[in-house]
């Protein structure tokens, strides 16, 4: 996103990843209101619907047997007010569609970033490993958007904070039937945390379990892993044996850290390798694009005249501060105190204050929407 919105800003990108495709493991489909505004502001959003996505504009949680209404998101000041439901590969091949419009944009594929380059400790570009040999790209900016395990931040040395987390999650597709409900669902009941994420065909599904327990599970055999979901979600009884490989289920083991600092000279981190978070409330994938609009901004202008200096850089984290660490800290209450809480508990769940609160008053509902689907300090596309 970050090479897209520099390129049309005339700057010289080069983008290099390192998987011949973007069609890998599940990461997350979620287009967010404020992405999708975005969008509208890049005008490519007429564009972006036609592609084949999902729309929702609900989210609900159950406790125990009884539905609440968490999340709606039809209040939003967007111009969609719904979260869109798209294969990240999908995504990415868009963006990467719509960048190749500009001559300015290069992208290549199956090129791994193994080390900085670096001129008196200033970064000077990346070697990459291809599939053709060593390849060098000196720029005046090296971005590293390499995600929660970055080559690049630990290359550069940078300080991560570890902010912990209590649980790991367990992703795998179960066949959806036309018969099914239809919304998007979290299930919560007696130590076991379930989320099902509705596309279309199949069901995405997210079994959170506590943080290293994933050997214990697997042990006890994909029978008794099959039935505890099937505990909380009966209707899957049916088709939950075309689960029949633990290679079918991703672990995911959940990360939420920062980077103290973002940057060095020569080069800022954005998106997860800046500041990995917690799946709760889904929001990675916008605050990595924010990350990218707010650089584009701040620094496009500044790459055109070929000056950009550490201030600059320094000016980029201290716009993203704000939204990262109140979204980690807002995650990490909720961690501890209801995820850790369900994962510890025998009990059957009875729903808890703030969701009766959501359930008696529904305009509480258009909150968690806000901080789902627009989060903290929404940026928006400056004019070129
Ligand atoms: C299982 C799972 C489910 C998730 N679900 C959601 C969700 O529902 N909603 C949501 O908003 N977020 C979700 N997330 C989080 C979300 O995927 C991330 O927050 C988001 O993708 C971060 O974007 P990014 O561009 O910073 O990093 P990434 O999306 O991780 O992209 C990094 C890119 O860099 C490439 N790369 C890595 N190392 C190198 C290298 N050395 N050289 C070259 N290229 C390299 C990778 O191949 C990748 O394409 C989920 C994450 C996981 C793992």
């Amino acid at each position: 996103m970050l090479g897209f919105l520099l390129a049309r800003q005339g700057v010289d990108v080069f983008v290099i990843e390192k998987h011949a495709d973007f069609l890998r493991d599940f990461r997350g489909d979620t287009i967010h209101p404020s992405t999708l505004e975005i969008m509208h502001e890049l005008g490519i959003l007429d564009e972006f619907l036609k592609r084949p996505h999902q729309q929702v504009r609900e989210l609900a949680g159950k406790v125990g047997s009884e539905t609440v209404t968490i999340a709606d998101f039809t209040h939003l000041p967007t111009r969609c007010h719904f979260l869109a439901l798209m294969p990240q590969w999908d995504f990415l091949n868009f963006i990467t569609e719509q960048a190749s419009h500009y001559s300015t944009f290069h992208l290549q594929m199956q090129a791994e970033v193994t080390d900085l380059i670096e001129v008196s400790g200033t970064v000077a570009g990346v070697r990459a490993k291809t599939p053709n040999g060593v390849l060098e790209i000196r720029a005046p900016l090296t971005v590293g958007a390499d995600g929660r395990h970055s080559v690049v931040r630990e290359r550069a040395g940078l300080e991560v904070i570890d902010l912990g987390a209590p649980m790991d999650v367990m992703w795998m597709r179960i066949a959806r039937h036309s018969t099914d409900p239809a919304q998007t669902l979290g299930h919560f009941d007696r130590g076991r945390i379930l989320f099902l994420i509705n596309r279309e065909d199949y069901w995405q599904c997210a079994f959170v379990i506590p943080k290293g327990t994933a050997d214990e599970i697997r042990q006890r055999g994909l029978g008794a892993f099959q039935q505890e979901i099937v505990a909380l979600e009966p209707f899957l009884q049916d088709r939950i044996e075309e689960l029949r490989d633990w290679k079918e289920v991703s672990l995911l083991t959940v990360r939420v850290d920062r980077l103290a600092r973002w940057f060095r000279p020569g080069l800022l981190c954005i998106g997860d390798a800046a500041h990995a978070m917690s799946p709760i409330g889904g929001v990675g994938i916008n605050l990595a694009i924010q990350d990218a609009v707010a650089a584009a901004n701040v620094l496009g202008p500044k790459l055109r005249q070929n000056n950009v200096t550490e201030s600059d850089l320094q000016a980029v984290q201290q716009r993203r501060t704000f939204p990262t660490r109140a979204t980690q800290r807002l995650q990490i209450v909720i961690q501890n105190n209801v995820i850790r809480r369900i994962l510890s508990s025998a009990e059957s769940l009875s729903v808890p204050w703030p969701l009766k609160l959501l359930r008696r008053w529904p305009i509480l509902r258009r909150i968690p929407a806000r901080v789902i689907g627009l989060g903290f300090r929404p940026e928006h596309v400056k004019p070129r």
